[in-house]
């Protein structure tokens, strides 16, 4: 039986880490200049690395070579903590370990010295699970750690971690693996174990690993095994219950054609065969941003991407802003799926929501409606009357639109709180600080003013006014005209607002952290340096607590 590619191509140096350069290259930094802190927090999502790169620390520290970046993997001690079997090497899984006794007896060891290494190394995954009393037993040891024990913390929840523990660990935060990067990483793999692959497969399965490197190589075995040796498309996509693009592709072709009738032939063709509704959401938002891709760097499309044709053409028949809106839905669409009655109606009522907002259509709805009136995707107007599609709130509240939001104020910007809209909004980024930094000055039917301090005109760009404007249509669940002027009409933004009381606080709090002893050992022993943003003022004065929460220490980059 050959071993599990996880197991087998786990990185076993820094060099091998797939992701994750910015620790790599702090911890490089602080084991070239033998700064070595006594213990180690390692946070991010589960399979990005934290427990391998532990693993790669426990060697660089022990190595025979001497304390290194470049840990020699051929010394006994090396080839032990690879193997899973060095004494001085305690591995502990904090969600089967709670209980306090044996956390007591662990730290009691800790004060023998080692064995045969240099350091006695403790590594505590999913740390956050420990019990409060495990906690405080382990706090003592933290507080005054003997000279030969090294703690590397992981933990998925770093929130459940207490602060007292957080504060006097060296945290460093793993991310996502990006897909490209996943997909590089399995490529390679393959190449090296002499297997076939199709680049369709590589993309579904980099996909599906959702930044998790052990996923994505877990899912190339089963992929290898389910397809006899060859990694082929088809069977991938069979594999993981993908759905076929062809369903995905005529969606967008019925809604280009504002073809209601079309669309719901092809979801209850999707029920007939039990697709996963979830997976054609998710699939229809990746196509939906390939599209957009192309739209807008053409080049971005490689030369034998699959389906470059049919992209181009679709690339075509959509308007950008459209695309932007349908994405929106599809996300949103997704994740209200549990909310809804059923997984058909959630995914029926979202592609009927894409049809409802399809601008293209000046005729009135009547005509393309079947006579079941099945995808019927005119309204009347709150007064009674219909109204074109584009400017009608839709029957079908578009994604995020709460019931008490959906009534756009006929008013001037007086009655409607700006600060507290923006707080609602779905916006991240830029968008977002434009948001912010705008004050409303109209509000008329579908109209909304907005103005923008002259010192924040650069966040005036076409993308970030564009996705404004759709998460306000999300939010209000119809189509509106955002007008934007530069200007200082008087009333502070809601960033203005939130500055004033946040500066005071901020200020505080990072002249309290800076008094803090810990942190300043860190600042002189370790090259790191406090990033000021990441200190957050809490309620609890200084003094009861003794120690800093929330802030995040990072290893110098030079
Ligand atoms: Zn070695």
């Amino acid at each position: 039986m050959t071993q599990a590619l996880a197991r087998k191509w786990r990185p076993r140096t820094f060099g091998q880490m797939v992701g994750q350069e910015h620790v790599v290259r702090a911890l490089t930094n602080a084991l070239r200049q033998n700064r070595l802190h006594h213990a180690y927090l390692m946070t991010g999502t589960r399979g990005v690395g934290k427990t391998t790169l532990a693993r790669v620390m426990a060697k660089a520290m022990n190595c025979e070579t001497g304390i290194t970046p470049e840990p020699c993997g051929k010394c006994s001690t090396c080839v032990e903590i690879d193997a899973g079997r060095f004494v001085d090497l305690i591995e502990l899984d904090a969600a089967s370990n709670t209980q306090v006794d044996q956390m007591r007896e662990l730290l009691e060891s800790a004060l023998y010295a080692p064995a045969r290494a240099r350091f006695k190394v403790y590594i505590i995954d999913e740390v956050h699970m420990l019990s409060r009393s495990a906690f405080n037993a382990m706090l003592k040891t933290l507080e005054e750690p003997p000279e030969h024990v090294k703690f590397i913390l992981a933990t998925t929840d770093p929130q459940k971690v207490p602060v007292t523990v957080l504060s006097r660990c060296l945290q460093f935060n793993l991310k996502q693996i990006p897909v490209p990067q996943i997909r590089r990483q399995l490529s390679h793999v393959l190449e090296q174990e002499g297997l076939a692959s199709e680049p369709g497969a590589l993309d579904l399965i980099a996909h599906a690993a959702h930044g998790s490197m052990r996923d994505g190589l877990s899912l190339l075995d089963q992929a290898i095994a389910h397809g006899a040796g060859e990694v082929g498309e088809s069977s991938v996509r069979a594999m993981l219950g993908a759905v076929d693009q062809e369903y995905l592709f005529g969606i967008l072709d019925a809604i280009a054609r504002d073809d209601g009738v079309g669309l719901m032939k092809i979801a209850d063709e999707m029920q007939d065969r039990s697709l996963s509704f979830e997976a054609a959401l998710q699939d229809l938002a990746s196509l939906l941003h390939k599209v957009a891709l192309v739209q807008t760097v053409p080049e971005a499309l490689a030369a034998d991407a699959a389906d470059a044709e049919r992209l181009k053409t679709l690339a075509h028949r959509f308007a950008p802003e459209d695309l932007q809106l349908y994405y929106q839905i599809a996300v949103q669409g997704r994740a209200d799926l549990g909310v809804a009655p059923d997984e058909y109606a959630g995914l029926t009522m979202t592609l009927l929501r894409m049809l409802a907002f399809t601008p293209n259509s000046g005729a009135p709805a009547d005509t393309t409606a079947p006579p079941g009136g099945r995808s019927s995707r005119i309204t009347p107007g709150p007064d009674g009357t219909k109204a074109a599609a584009h400017e009608t709130a839709p029957l079908h509240t578009p994604a995020g639109a709460t019931s008490e939001s959906v009534q756009l104020p006929r008013t001037d910007a007086g009655n409607l709180d700006w600060a507290e809209l923006v707080g609602k909004l779905k916006l991240g980024g830029m968008a977002r600080m434009l948001a912010q930094h705008s004050h409303l000055t109209r509000v008329e039917g579908n109209r909304v003013d907005l103005c923008v301090p002259e010192a924040h005109r650069h966040l005036l760009e076409k993308p970030y006014r564009d996705k404004l404007q759709t998460a306000l249509e999300e939010h209000f669940g119809r189509r509106l005209k955002v007008e934007f002027a530069l200007g200082q009409p008087g009333a502070l933004t809601p960033a203005e607002l939130d500055d004033r009381e946040r500066r005071q606080k901020q200020r505080e709090a990072v002249e309290a952290i800076d008094r803090d002893p810990f942190v300043r050992e860190l600042v002189e022993h370790l090259d790191a340096r406090v990033v000021d943003e990441s200190v957050r003022p809490i309620g609890i004065s200084r003094s009861q607590q003794g120690t800093g929460e929330g802030q995040q220490v990072t290893g110098d980059r030079r």
